[in-house]
Parts: structure tokens; sequence; C-alpha cells
């Protein structure tokens, strides 16, 4: 069968995610016959390279040999069996050897089976984990603007990007929103370390006057990914963590986009040596292979849980795929390509060819900054570079660097005018010459029209 025949029977029956379903009419899916490391290929053959890691999750290639090898061997032995009362190797291995990785202090893994789900154990439990103690009144989420933390109705409202939001507003609990320490507003000549510890004013205000109902302070660390992958400095984590004590409120790291080594180290918080209350985990963890997530907290806030039944303390919380066997182990596979490869070492070296390769982009004429955190490197388009007035949304932008990337065998899949990298760390340097070389020239495209 040709592209188009897959494309027809598609169009009849899925109902593609955040997708306006009419713009297939002009721009239909591609359907993917098969991919081999940084490779996507259709039907007719023709191949894309996959920068943006099929939305983040992928780190070591598509068909991997060695996560491809330990999935096998796991079909043959256990596929998934309840987590309620039974457990098994895969999820325990995994469990210690993340609370062997993860910043100190973070003993206690909870699964659950994506990342949005993820978000919603860590609101649960942090305000039920202050109920336990006695503070009922601790109800409220403090959250930054431009933060996204999932689709689902708790993650939704923690969230900020209003596109996703604002039509849900109805539905959604109440936060306490407080500004972002996001670097791209800096004024100029300012350092962006100096600029996010003077954003840290509105947090520490907000902490302040809320912190007799507030539960929990949620954040992702060092870059707002969805939110157009905004970068702060690790200052402001670290200034967070102190006030966070000081009021008594819990911190949640969302480190489902960063973590697994997209900032440069295995974790953002590491970059603040800071230990959250509460760290998020999915995305990467599976190495892009399978739907996982988990919760990392506290032995302070598991022991508030842990009592006689009676006392209806328990996390009665649960979904029916936690734990799955196969994406644990997906999981092991993929911390061991970690320990045996010198992967964060490696991907210095990668984050350096992808500076390199865009070093001149902020010359072009409609091109307002370029920033980079690991292997995440950024470029904002706009329509004006003096003022940085940015370009109509209605304009889509981005949309037609998406195209062109297309038609060039890459994709990229730009956040409104920012246009991004994020490969898979298998990604070689003449692959993100590729990129580089075809996101300059899809923006060229972009911006002239
Ligand atoms: C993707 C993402 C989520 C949501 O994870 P899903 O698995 O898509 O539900 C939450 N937080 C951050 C920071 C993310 O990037």
């Amino acid at each position: 069968m040709s592209n188009r025949e897959y494309v027809e029977r598609d169009l009849s029956v899925v109902w593609h995610p955040c997708t306006q379903m009419k713009d297939h009419e002009s721009l239909p899916p591609i359907p993917i016959r098969r991919a081999e490391g940084a490779w996507l290929e259709d039907f007719e053959g023709n191949r894309y390279l996959d920068a943006i890691s099929s939305w983040w999750v992928n780190l070591f290639g598509h068909c991997n040999p060695r996560i491809n090898a330990a999935l096998r061997e796991q079909l043959n032995t256990l596929e998934h069996v309840i987590m309620a009362g039974f457990t098994h190797e895969a999820v325990i291995e995994l469990s210690e050897r993340l609370v062997e990785l993860t910043p100190p202090g973070l003993e206690r893994c909870f699964f659950a089976d994506n990342g949005s789900s993820a978000i919603e154990v860590a609101l649960k439990m942090s305000f039920h984990s202050w109920r336990n103690r006695g503070r009922e009144g601790k109800t409220k989420f403090i959250t930054l603007e431009n933060s996204y933390h999932g689709e689902t109705l708790g993650a939704l409202a923690v969230g900020n990007v209003e596109l996703y939001r604002d039509t849900y507003g109805p539905l959604l609990m109440d936060t306490i929103s407080v500004a972002s320490p996001d670097c791209y507003h800096r004024e100029h000549g300012e350092s962006c370390r100096a600029y996010s510890e003077r954003m840290f004013e509105p947090m520490r205000q907000a902490l302040e006057q809320h912190a007799h109902e507030a539960s929990a302070v949620i954040v992702e660390p060092l870059v707002q990914c969805a939110g157009s992958m905004r970068m702060y400095h690790p200052v402001y984590l670290k200034l967070l963590r102190e006030a966070c004590d000081h009021y008594e409120v819990h911190l949640i790291a969302d480190e489902i986009a960063v973590g697994f080594g997209r900032t440069g180290t295995l974790f953002a918080c590491e970059q603040a040596a800071i230990s959250p209350d509460f760290m998020c985990l999915s995305k990467g963890l599976t190495g892009g292979y399978l739907p996982l997530a988990t919760v990392l907290t506290t032995n302070t806030v598991y022991e508030s849980f842990y009592d006689d039944y009676d006392t209806l303390k328990a996390f009665l919380h649960s979904h029916s795929y936690t734990g799955n066997a196969l994406g644990c182990r997906a999981a092991l596979a993929t911390l061991d390509i970690f320990r045996d490869d010198s992967v964060i070492q490696r991907n210095t070296e990668l984050a350096g060819v992808m500076q390199q390769l865009t070093a001149s982009f902020d010359e072009h004429p409609h091109i307002a900054e370029v920033r980079q955190q690991g292997m995440i490197l950024a470029i904002e388009m706009v329509k004006d570079k003096a003022s940085r007035e940015p370009w109509p949304w209605q304009e889509r932008r981005g949309l037609e660097v998406y195209r062109y990337g297309l038609e060039n065998g890459v994709l990229l899949r730009p956040l409104g005018n920012v246009v991004y990298f994020m490969p898979p760390y298998i990604v070689s340097e003449e692959q993100i010459g590729k990129i580089a070389d075809v996101a300059w020239r899809g923006i060229q495209r972009a911006t002239t029209s």
C-alpha cells in the first residue's frame, strides 16, 4: 500500500491529538512504515530525521537493539500484573535504581502510565499528605505563568499555556499563578541569572501570602518546554527550595520533559543541587518505547500515609496499567544505556555541535534569540527584531517551517513561532548539520513570505 491509501483509511477513522483535523485536508498525516535510529520512513521510502524525538520521548533511537532485546525477554516471562497486592522484578529494580539516581531524599516510587497522571498523583499526594498531618487548609497550588503540566483537568489547572487551557477554564480548579523567571524577558544587558533571581520576588511574596493555604509549588525545572522552550537560571530553583522549606509548602518538580539528560545533567534539579518533595518522570523514562510514569517522593510524605487501615489515611489512587512490566523493562534497558555509554558526557559534545551550527542564526533579521539548555535548542522567530513583536499567531509561520522540514527530510514541529531541536541522543554530528541547515532554510522561507 502507498502513503495515500493509509492516509485515506486513517482520515476516515482516526482522530489525531493536538490537531485541527481540517488541516489534514491540505497537509495529510504521514504514515510511518518503519523507523531506525533517528530516521522515520514512510510507505513510499521517504525518510525524515526525527529532530524532536517523537514528542520528546525518544532517547536512544527508534528500534534500539538493546531495548528491543530487553523487551523480547520480558515478553517471554511477564507482560503485566496487577500492582495492588502483587509486584514483579522489573518494578522493584526500576524503583531501586531511580531512588539511587535521583536527588537525595527521594526514596519512594509511585507509578502511573503517562505524564499527566503523574502530575495528578503528585497534586493529590501533596494535598493528602498535609491533610493526614492535620493541615486540611492547604488546598491551593502555586504555579508559574507559561508553565505546562499536561492535559487532564488537574494538570491543565496548574498549567498556564493559554492555547491549551483557556477553553476549559470553567472546569478548572483555582490556582495561584506567579510571573515566570523566563529569561527571554530579561532587560537588555541583564544576565539570565540576575533576571531569574529578580523574578523570584513575586514567588516569595506569593508564598508568604498563601503559606497557610498552599499545598505545593509546581515547576518545570530550567525549561518551560511546551511554553515555547523558555529557559531560566538554576538560581531560581535554589531560592524556591529554600522558600518552600521556610513557608512549609511542598515543591513538585515536573521533570517529565527535562529529565533523563535533556538539560545536560541526568535531572535538571541537579544543576541547582536541590531535592524536590515530589519528582514526576515520564517521556524519556522508557526511552520513548512505552507509556510509563512515576512520582518519586520523600519518606516524610510516605510516612504521613502509613497507618492502620481504619484511619483512612491510605493513598487510594490507581491506574490499571500501574507499574506495567514491559514499561519497567524498557526503562531499565534505558538506564543501562545511560550507565554503560557515558551518555551525559557525549551529550555535552553534541550540545556543543548544536550550538556551533546555529551560532550565526541570531544575525537573521527575524530571529530574536537562539537559546540552549543542553540537548534543547530553541530559535525564536519574530516579526520585528528590535521590538520583539511576535508574528501574529494566525499567520502560522511555524507551520511553514514544519512543512518545509517535511519536504526536506526533517521532522521539526515548531511551537508557534519557536523552532526547536530536541533530537535523540544517538543523533550524529552530520545529522545535526542537516537539521540545522533545513531549519535555517525553513525559517528563511517562513519569514520572507
Ligand atoms: C508532556 C508533559 C506532560 C504531560 O505528559 P503526558 O504523558 O503527555 O500526559 C507534563 N509535564 C510536562 C513538563 C510535559 O512536557
